[in-house]
């Protein structure tokens, strides 16, 4: 739901100290090509920017995007360490700081208020314009933070991320460089060149990912699959994979280029990563299926009504699904979900009565989310102001098709009256 914006919104303030960083780097970057072009460079400072290029790439990858902003797997200590320390490399602010607004652009994808890198503000605003503002997301502290803020590695590299992020993408070059007598040819390449291809390539996936490509699983939000980016970005052009976004993986098919699923493979397979989630197949398919069916529809038809026609299916599995559930009321909805450690985690959603105790590990927003949205019996302690319907239908999440699906599969009723829930 896109809310009415005030120009305040529409203005928010220029974020200088973010801004005259960005744009001197890239002066810094440009200016020691000039000084320092790559043939007067020794060749271990530019296997050495390859590298740093390389290994940050994964840290952003691996570790900012599919372990901490969507839980996609679980890593040991020392691989969050490492993955913490390359993500910093990379220089795309802390993991805290990336992840929030990553989890907020899933939530909202193309949304020009509330997804910060919305790709509905054109092609330069969503690789880089973002960057220059300071707005103020108001959906921002509604994102679970929970798990980031009990994990030790996040803390300690928010806390002290400038110096980490410092010493690792500027000294560390210098000091490598030193050691084979190019300490400036290894900062010019493997400082500040590699930087720049670590940020527009990420940055891609934001803008050209979400503009040219194949829509293989949603055409519900502008992200698209496109195997150049994902040759440049170790895996992450897959981006039409977004439905799916808790799965390890950025594409299921083995055809898929994607590194960073090599990686985490193999770390799982070395015991250093462990509870690798993958997206159902039975999801997959019919998130493919919808889509071919959908193509084959406007193929042939060349009137705008196809597209109506083909939504409309889906909606009808809907109601042919709701029309069978049995009606509830309230007293049986409270002995259903019952009491004590046994309580069944359930929601209401537009008078569905949704049980989502088989499906907490799976939601992507993780399982204290859906907590403090389950419907609490009359006289509970705890809070009942919280309202599912208004968070599923857009309050807190774009919900996508694959998810209404999901949602039908685990609804088990519906409220026999209107209900205040
Ligand atoms: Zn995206
Ligand atoms: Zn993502």
């Amino acid at each position: 739901m896109s809310t009415a914006k005030n120009p305040s919104e529409r203005r928010p303030k220029v974020w200088w100290s973010n801004a005259i960083f960005f744009l001197s780097i890239h002066f810094a970057a440009f200016y020691g090509i000039y000084r320092r072009p790559y043939w007067t460079v020794s060749t271990p400072s530019l296997l050495l920017a390859l590298v740093i290029w390389q290994l940050s790439c994964f840290g952003i990858t691996v570790g900012y995007h599919r372990l901490y902003s969507h839980r996609a797997f679980r890593a040991t200590l020392p691989i969050r360490i490492v993955l913490a320390a390359l993500g910093a490399m990379g220089f795309q602010g802390s993991i805290k700081w990336w992840c929030l607004r990553h989890r907020l652009h899933h939530r909202f994808t193309d949304d020009p208020v509330h997804d910060p890198y919305a790709a509905s503000r054109g092609l330069f605003f969503s690789h880089m314009g973002w960057i220059f503002f300071k707005p103020k997301y108001e959906k921002l502290d509604e994102v679970d933070k929970d798990d980031l803020d009990n994990d030790p590695v996040v803390t300690f590299q928010h806390t002290y991320y400038v110096p980490i992020a410092i010493a690792l993408g500027f000294v560390m070059p210098w000091l490598f460089g030193a050691l084979w007598g190019d300490a400036t040819g290894s900062f010019i390449w493997g400082g500040l060149v590699s930087r720049l291809a670590i940020w527009h390539c990420t940055f891609c996936v934001n803008s050209l990912a979400h503009w040219e490509g194949l829509q293989p699983y949603t055409d519900e939000n502008t992200s698209r699959g496109n195997v150049i980016l994902a040759i440049l970005t170790c895996g992450e052009g897959n981006h039409n994979f977004h439905a799916f976004p808790h799965d390890f993986r950025s594409g299921p098919s083995k055809l898929d280029w994607d590194p960073s699923k090599w990686i985490i493979v193999a770390l799982d397979k070395l015991g250093l990563a462990h509870e690798l989630n993958r997206a159902r197949d039975k999801d997959i398919q019919s998130a493919l299926s919808w889509m071919k069916s959908k193509h084959h529809h406007d193929a042939q038809s060349s009137s705008s009504s196809s597209e109506s026609s083909s939504g409309t299916s889906d909606e009808g599995e809907d109601s042919e699904t709701t029309d069978e559930l049995p009606l509830w009321t309230e007293r049986e909805l409270s002995e259903y979900v019952g009491e004590g450690k046994t309580r069944r985690c359930v929601l209401v959603i537009n008078e569905r009565v949704v049980d989502v105790s088989v499906y907490l590990n799976e939601h992507p927003g993780g399982p204290t989310l859906l907590r403090k949205y389950a419907y609490k019996p009359p006289g509970d302690s705890k809070d009942i102001g919280r309202n599912a319907t208004w968070a599923f239908m857009g309050g807190m999440n774009k919900h996508s098709r694959a998810a209404n699906r999901r949602l039908q599969e685990i609804t088990v009723a519906r409220m026999a009256e209107a209900s205040q829930l």
